[in-house]
């Protein structure tokens, strides 16, 4: 599981807040709310 670098709690992927934008998925920390890492977007082009 990614852990916050920031608050340093791990999360499951699935409960990590997703951002889409444009062609990129970027994941951010429930607790926290920092990112925590951009992906390109697998339902986007
Ligand atoms: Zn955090």
């Amino acid at each position: 599981m990614p852990k916050c670098t920031t608050c340093g709690t791990t999360h499951d992927v699935d409960s990590l807040v997703r951002h889409e934008r444009g062609n990129l998925l970027r994941v951010h920390c429930p607790d926290c709310e920092s990112p925590m890492g951009q992906y390109r977007n697998p339902s986007g082009r």
